[in-house]
């Protein structure tokens, strides 16, 4: 759920909107991030079908953060210890917990027990180096269905008219394309333009130059939108984990042994929504112990 700051304001580059299909969700994002740092985001959002003619998806809500979506996670971490900017390298077995040990130098903890939520190649990174092996191994698979992302923001200072505010692409390079600066409590000059790439085009580019990336994702959004248009402004980022292919969903895993949980959206089927769903099955799961 992240945002990048960009000229005039920032531009949502991850997760593009969450559903909440569980009402749950919504009593605990308005009790414990606040109602109003989220909303529906009230767009129009349409597809490509296999003939390239756009059809209009069915009503939903579609939540988003306000005034971008990490206020989401600001208001949840308000009242929490939060160290941000801080790598775990390994955990290191203290007693009968565990102590972090960051790659800053500094160490955090004890704690009675770890609640890893990174996605699978990190976790299974931080597994590996805590001398975890057993547990690291078990991830082998959700490591290798975890696909790339490249996200760019572009900015065109004239609006670009268009049917949809978020579109669903039936294209080579490009999956999503949606108009940020339309999502409630922007207030942008002109507007900026988020375009996902593909999982397959963005692994056959995953260690391309980004300039060469951005180049040919802007080109394909004109040819998909039909306009010349040229942006003025862009910024680009590669997420190397951004989506699991699996249809694996355990929910959680929990390893009673040790006291190490795993929770994230990898394990259940992805989206925000499965994260939230997926913490909270393991932190009953603990609470009940
Ligand atoms: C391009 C893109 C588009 C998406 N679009 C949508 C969408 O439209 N709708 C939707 O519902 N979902 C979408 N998603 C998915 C959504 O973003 C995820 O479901 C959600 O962010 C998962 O949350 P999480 O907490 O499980 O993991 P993440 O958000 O991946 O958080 C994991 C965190 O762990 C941190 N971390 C990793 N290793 C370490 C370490 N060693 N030490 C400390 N911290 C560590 C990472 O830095 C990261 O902050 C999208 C994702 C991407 C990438």
């Amino acid at each position: 759920m992240a945002a990048k700051r960009v000229s005039g304001g920032s531009a949502d580059i991850g997760a593009q909107y969450f559903t909440a299909r569980n009402p749950s969700f919504i009593s605990f994002l308005n009790h414990h991030a606040g109602e109003q740092r989220f909303g529906v985001w009230p767009g129009r959002f349409g597809y490509q079908n296999d003939d390239g003619e756009w059809e209009a998806f069915p009503d939903d809500s579609r939540y988003v953060g306000i005034p971008r979506m990490t206020a989401i996670t600001r208001g949840l971490s308000s009242s929490l210890d939060v160290k941000s900017e801080t790598r775990i390298q390994h955990l290191v077995r203290s007693g009968r917990g565990w102590t972090l040990q960051g790659s800053n130098g500094a160490t955090y903890g004890p704690f009675d027990a770890i609640i890893v939520t990174a996605p699978p190649a990190q976790a299974q990174e931080l597994l590996s180096n805590s001398e975890l092996k057993m547990l690291a191994d078990t991830l082998d698979e959700s490591v290798r269905h975890i696909q790339p992302c490249w996200a760019t923001a572009a900015h065109f200072a004239a609006p670009l008219e268009q049917p949809y505010e978020g579109m669903r692409c039936h294209d080579e390079v490009l999956y999503w394309v949606a108009n940020n600066s339309s999502k409630p409590g922007r207030e942008d000059q002109g507007q900026w333009w988020v375009l996902h790439a593909n999982p397959e085009w963005s692994r056959r580019h995953q260690d391309a130059e980004p300039e060469k990336v951005t180049a040919e994702m802007v080109a394909a959004f004109q040819r998909v939108i039909g306009s010349e248009n040229t942006p003025d402004e862009v910024v680009s980022h590669r997420w190397l984990y951004a989506k699991s292919s699996s249809t694996d969903n355990p929910g959680f895993h929990w390893f009673e042994d040790q006291c190490i949980g795993l929770a994230g959206d990898w394990l259940n089927g992805g989206r925000v929504e499965g994260a939230f769903e997926s913490a909270k099955g393991l932190a009953e799961k603990i609470l009940s112990r």
